[in-house]
């Protein structure tokens, strides 16, 4: 069944692609095949937002705007080309940050050895003009010590606006890796990396999180009544509501498909339960629009899971009880939260 479902809904977006590259009169190379199927499946928003410009602008995208925007948002060697230039950039500023360190240390060498032959000319000094002399030299060798401090200076300024500029490339480049493209919530990456830090956090000094798995209800009746593309307009939406819904130090990422994690640190069972609740609560009450014809679509709801970190927990653990819990939530009846305990009574109203 998920297989058909995959094949309908790739074949969807790999015929728009080859659309595009007749429509644009390019090459129909796999690497612009990926750029418009991407277009059309809406992974990358930014990347919707550049084309969507050049579309407007011209109608089509020239054989020389489709390589840019393949190579700006999707060439697979971006990260790596990123790291590797970051990488390359900062070893350039140490070098001539300390180029510049040498300098000024050799200056003030110099400097010193000045300051005691001219103390010793100005002991042995038998006349005033002897000692302007000393003096005219004092000034100057000063002078080359104040431009060289200077220099240091500009160059030490220059570096720190560099770095500062580096680190925020590298950010960037970091957020990118963790980032879900569709949603704009974290990526299974960012998930697996937190989980894996939480437990080994946790486990032996008693501190305690919770694991929230929330999973949309008939989404794929959803997708085969309405297309896929309005349920990935679905997607972006649960996966805002539930960013909207939780607050730092939470973390929510999305998992796979239609399946979401949230993390919360510090947190009790009980108080993860209502937090699931008030997620399921805001997606439920949110009304869907289809977007191009203003077709008014119902609602959408999901069920939820909910674990509590134990001391013998690995992160494979808890997501399994998490996601035991999911089920036993989608059994009852879906639209409702359940914990591993799985013991509310209704009027906890988590169930309903
Ligand atoms: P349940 O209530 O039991 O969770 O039913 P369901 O239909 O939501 O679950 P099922 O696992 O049968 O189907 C999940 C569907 O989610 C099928 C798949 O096509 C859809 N899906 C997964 N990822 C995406 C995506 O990125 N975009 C869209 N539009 N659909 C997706
Ligand atoms: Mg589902
Ligand atoms: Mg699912």
């Amino acid at each position: 069944m998920a297989e058909q479902e995959d094949f309908r809904r790739t074949l969807v977006h790999g015929e728009a692609a080859l659309k595009q590259i007749k429509r644009c009169e390019v090459p129909a190379f796999p690497r612009h095949y990926e750029l418009w199927y991407t277009y059309s499946a809406g992974f990358d928003q930014k990347l919707n937002t550049a084309i969507n410009e050049v579309l407007r602008a011209r109608g089509k995208v020239s054989l020389e705007e489709t390589t840019y925007l393949y190579e700006t948002y999707l060439s697979p060697y971006r990260l790596g080309d990123k790291l590797d230039q970051f990488g390359s950039n900062f070893s350039e500023q140490i070098e001539t940050m300390l180029e510049s360190l040498g300098n000024s240390i050799e200056v003030n060498s110099d400097y010193s050895s000045t300051l005691s032959e001219l103390s010793n000319e100005l002991g042995a000094a038998k006349n005033a003009g002897a000692v302007r002399n000393v003096v005219h030299q004092l000034v100057k060798a000063t002078a080359v010590v104040r431009a060289s401090h200077k220099e240091m200076e500009d160059q030490l300024k220059h570096s720190q606006t560099q770095v500062a500029e580096l680190k925020d490339n590298l950010e960037a480049a970091r957020f990118e890796n963790l980032t879900d493209e569709l949603t704009g919530l974290g990526n299974r990456r960012l998930f697996d990396q937190t989980m894996a830090r939480k437990v080994q956090n946790s486990s032996g000094i008693g501190t305690t999180f919770c694991l929230i798995m929330l999973d949309i209800d008939h989404f794929k009746k959803f997708n085969d009544t309405w297309g896929h593309q309005t349920g990935d307009q679905v997607l972006r939406l649960v996966g805002m509501t539930i960013k909207n819904s939780i607050s730092a130090p939470d973390i929510a990422a999305r998992y796979g498909g239609e399946e979401f994690g949230v993390i919360l640190p510090d947190t009790t069972l009980d108080e993860a339960i209502m937090q699931a609740d008030h997620i399921r609560e805001a997606i439920k009450d949110r009304k869907l629009i289809k977007r191009s014809t203003g077709e008014k679509l119902g609602n959408v709801t999901i069920s939820a899971g909910v674990a509590s970190f134990e001391k013998e927990d690995t992160a494979l653990t808890l997501v399994e009880r998490a996601d035991a819990a999911l089920y036993s939530a989608k059994r009852a009846g879906r639209n409702c939260v359940m914990s591993e305990k799985g013991d509310f009574d209704d009027d906890d109203r988590m169930v309903s």
